[in-house]
């Protein structure tokens, strides 16, 4: 079979529980378009084909003995900030380029034990901290839509793989929008849910009150299917939260788009820098989802101006205490010859830590510094609770927010923003972090260059199955959801 890449999720499920394929076909299909097109996309930092083919074997063995979850056999990509047991966990940073994880993240866990086979790990800005993924040590990752353009960051590997076909899904985490504005640039749908959904435990930290794991993939459906396998509570992360999971697959159509209240916050869509292309079809999209029955309501997000300035404090801040380990010590990196301990740490974290999270770490020490902490970090930590009872305000008028992920589309590969220019792209997407709020990324048309555009869904929290719902009951309005890039109908 050569159109395999094309299935659904769900159609993929069906497939391998009919036995029109094996799991072995899915996989050696998605090997070899992997081998044939990621040296064009370069999603990919590892590749793991004789493990995902064992996995495969295992995989075709449950289904023939009928012990097999929704999902046994399906192949994915994990983020390279997930930890897996035996495999590489770079972090896209030269510092952990020797790391082998003892152990596997409980999100890795959880794809296992669903019998997911993991094909192998995708690439993402250092430490996840960027929004193009070509902070990356191991160099750009190209978006499908477009080869010299970014797939957005810092979870683009992981978008530009589903994007390009080489893989059905993929993990991603979201400290600030690293799934929904990727998601956006590569034409795809990418829920961030509630902080404390999905564990953390074994992720790579960045900022700890941040972080949170998440689906990409094609559709709401599809990400339905991987957040039934990842979500929920686990011992190992005090921050996840013991509430009951739902059952977001058998609840996609359960939200009612009729009489649904959309928010429309006035301060967004007059932000400077919002390109008119993204701006129109965010628009048209809300437009169609008014004709499906929803309401827009105007409302009020003041401390929208509070937001960057806000998470670019809090987020170096905890990365400068979570990089602190990275010593060059117990594993990872360590200089030549130290001629002393101080001379082991300052050249093994110089040589093994990229410009930008050098930067982070600086900002952030410098934030929590005696004399500097009540001015900067705690006057931070008091606007975050400014920026989360906006949202609280908000929602007691509205069922959901809506708003562009990012002000543009995806950026040319080497257009070298300057930080700050680069951190006012994230204006959509760090206070759904900042307030620990879900939110959803869809893809609603393309720009003049027929680059993708996507519209944000903000909800309140735990309401990922309600976010899920209104996007897939929009995707069986639309098509956009459907549209691939050149790359990805090309055959292996
Ligand atoms: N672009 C933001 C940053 O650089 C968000 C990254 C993320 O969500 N991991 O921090």
């Amino acid at each position: 079979m050569t159109d395999l890449h094309r299935l659904s999720i769900r159609e993929l499920a069906e497939g391998l529980s009919q036995a029109k394929f094996s799991s072995r076909e899915l996989t050696e299909h998605y090997l070899q378009r992997i081998a044939k097109l990621d040296s064009q996309v370069k999603s990919y930092v590892t590749v793991t084909p004789e493990q995902a083919l064992a996995e495969a074997d295992a995989a075709d063995a449950a289904l023939k003995a009928g012990n097999a979850t929704a999902l046994t056999g399906i192949p994915l990509a994990h983020k390279d900030i997930f930890c897996t047991k035996g495999i590489k966990t770079t972090a896209g940073s030269k510092i952990l380029d020797n790391f082998i994880s003892p152990y596997d993240a409980t999100v890795v866990e959880k794809t296992k034990a669903a019998g997911l086979v993991t094909l192998g790990k995708v690439n993402m800005d250092e430490f996840a901290m960027g929004s193009t993924s070509e902070s990356s040590y191991v160099g750009a990752t190209s978006n499908p839509w477009a080869l010299d353009h970014v797939p957005g960051g810092s979870s683009g590997g992981s978008a530009a793989a589903v994007a390009a076909d080489l893989a059905p899904f993929a993990t991603g985490t979201d400290t600030g929008g690293s799934i929904r504005q990727p998601a956006s640039f590569c034409g795809l749908t990418g829920l961030k849910p509630t902080y404390g959904r999905v564990s953390r435990f074994g992720i790579i930290a960045y900022a700890s009150s941040l972080d949170q794991a998440g689906p990409m993939a094609r559709s709401a459906e599809d990400c339905a299917y991987l957040m039934n396998v990842i979500a929920g509570h686990d011992a190992k992360d005090s921050t996840s939260v013991k509430k009951e999971v739902d059952d977001y697959v058998a609840n996609l159509s359960n939200t009612s788009v009729k009489g649904l209240r959309i928010g429309i916050p006035k301060q967004y869509f007059n932000v400077v820098g919002l390109d008119a292309d993204v701006k129109a079809r965010v628009e048209e999209s809300l437009k169609k989802l008014e004709e499906m029955g929803a309401t827009l309501v105007e409302i009020d997000l003041n401390m929208t101006e509070a937001y960057v300035p806000t998470y670019y404090l809090i987020a170096p801040a905890e990365a400068s205490s979570n990089l602190s380990r990275y010593d060059g010590v117990r594993y990872g990196h360590r200089c030549e010859n130290p001629a002393d301990l101080m001379d082991l740490y300052k050249r093994s974290r110089s040589e093994g830590f990229g410009p930008e999270v050098q930067r982070r770490i600086l900002i952030g020490t410098y934030a929590l510094s005696a004399g500097y902490y009540d001015a900067y970090y705690v006057k931070a930590q008091k606007v975050r609770r400014l920026i989360q009872q906006d949202f609280l305000k908000a929602f007691e008028n509205v069922d959901v927010i809506a708003a562009p992920s990012a002000p543009t589309t995806a950026y040319k590969i080497g257009a070298n923003l300057s930080p700050t220019e680069m951190y006012l792209g994230d204006i959509y997407t760090l206070a759904v972090n900042l307030a620990g709020l879900p939110a959803i990324n869809a893809p609603v048309g393309f720009d003049k260059d027929s680059l993708p555009v996507g519209l944000q869904l903000i909800g309140n929290y735990w309401s990922e199955s309600q976010l899920l719902s209104i996007v897939h009951q929009y995707q069986q309005n639309t098509d956009w959801h459907t549209k691939r890039a050149a790359i990805a109908e090309e055959n292996a």
